[in-house]
C-alpha cells in the first residue's frame, strides 16, 4: 500500500468510525492510495485551484488530492458519519480542506468554490453522478465555472458521455457532453478495488470546456436531442414531428437527409437541427 501521509490506512479507519457501506448512497469506497493518487493525478495540476470533490466517504481520494498538492480541497457529503473521519484530514492538512454536510444536487458550487478556478475530482456516487455530470455540462455561462472533471462511472455510463455516432451508447449524453466539452475515458477500474465490489466495470472520465463550442441554444439542443433519442430507431422526420408539423422541411434545411435517423447524426448535425428549428419557433 502507497505511503502518501501519515494518517491510519482507510481500512482502519473505516473500521474505527463504524463507516459500513450504505447502498442507498451509492457508497462504493476506494481504499487503494496508489490508485486514489493515480485518479488524482490524472485531475492534473492542483497547486492553483480549489478541488471541488463530491462525496468524499471515508477521505481516500480526498487525502490523495492534498497529498498531489491541491490548494484547496471543497468536499460536499451527504453522509454525516464520515465527517469525524474527514475532520482528521482537515487537521493533517490544516487550511486546505474544508467539508460541507449536504447534498451535492442542492448545493450552488460556485458559491462553495467562491470563485477560484475549480477543478471537479469525484469517485461519483452512481446514483446521482449522471445528474451531477448533466448539470455541470449545461450551466448557462459557458466557459463554466469548473477548468475540468476528472469523475468516475459505471463503464457503461462512461462510454455514453464519450460516444460518437453510430455506436449503440450514442445518445443526448454524448451529444451534450460531445458538443462542449473535450477529453475521454482515462482508464478502468476493477470491481475488486472497491470495498464493498461494485457488479461492474468502472472508468475514469476527464473532460475539459471547449472554450468555442459550436454556437447553438442549449434548450433547443436539449429538446431536440430528447425528441430524437426517445424514438432512436426511427427516422427523425417521425420523431421530431411532434416539435413541428413542418418537421421534414426543417430536417432538409438543416442539411440532413429526409430518412435520417438520431443514431447517424453528428454533434455539428444536431447543432444545425438545433438552430434551424429555434429559429422557425419549434423549440
Ligand atoms: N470518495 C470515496 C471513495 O472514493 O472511496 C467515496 C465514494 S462513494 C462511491 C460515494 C460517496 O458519495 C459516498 O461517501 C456517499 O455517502 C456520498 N454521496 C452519496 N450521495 C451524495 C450526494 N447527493 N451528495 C453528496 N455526497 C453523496
Amino acid at each position: 500500500m502507497a505511503q502518501i501521509d501519515d494518517l491510519p490506512p482507510l481500512r482502519d479507519v473505516i473500521a474505527a468510525h463504524g463507516l459500513d457501506a450504505k447502498k442507498s448512497l451509492g457508497q462504493n469506497f476506494l481504499l487503494d492510495l496508489n490508485l486514489t493518487s493515480r485518479i488524482a493525478r490524472s485531475a492534473g495540476s492542483l497547486d492553483d485551484c480549489t478541488v471541488l470533490e463530491i462525496g468524499p466517504g471515508p477521505g481516500g481520494l480526498t487525502r490523495a488530492l492534498l497529498a498531489a498538492g491541491a490548494k484547496k480541497v471543497v468536499a460536499i457529503e451527504k453522509d454525516s458519519r464520515c465527517l469525524p473521519a474527514l475532520a482528521d484530514i482537515a487537521a493533517r492538512y490544516p487550511g486546505r480542506l474544508e467539508v460541507i454536510e449536504g447534498d451535492a444536487l442542492q448545493l450552488d458550487p460556485v458559491a462553495l468554490t467562491g470563485g477560484d478556478k475549480v477543478r471537479i475530482a469525484a469517485n461519483l456516487p452512481y446514483n446521482v453522478g449522471t445528474q451531477l455530470l448533466i448539470n455541470w455540462i449545461t450551466t448557462p455561462k459557458w466557459p463554466p465555472f469548473w477548468s475540468s472533471l476528472t469523475l468516475m462511472f459505471q463503464k457503461e455510463v462512461g462510454e455514453r458521455i464519450v460516444a460518437r455516432p453510430a455506436s449503440k451508447a450514442y445518445g443526448r449524453l454524448g451529444v451534450l457532453a460531445g458538443w462542449r466539452c473535450n477529453g475521454g475515458i482515462l482508464f478502468d477500474i476493477s470491481p475488486k478495488a472497491f470495498t464493498p465490489p461494485p457488479k461492474v466495470t468502472s472508468v475514469v472520465v476527464h473532460l475539459t470546456p471547449d472554450p468555442t463550442p459550436l454556437p447553438c441554444d442549449l434548450h433547443a439542443l436539449e429538446k431536440i436531442t430528447a425528441a430524437a433519442f426517445g424514438q432512436r430507431r426511427k427516422m427523425l422526420r417521425s420523431s421530431l414531428k411532434a416539435l413541428s408539423k413542418d418537421a421534414e422541411k426543417l430536417i432538409v434545411d438543416s442539411g440532413l437527409g429526409p430518412t435520417a435517423r438520431a443514431e447517424e447524426i453528428d454533434i455539428a448535425g444536431f447543432v444545425n437541427l438545433a438552430n434551424v428549428f429555434r429559429t422557425a419557433g419549434a423549440v
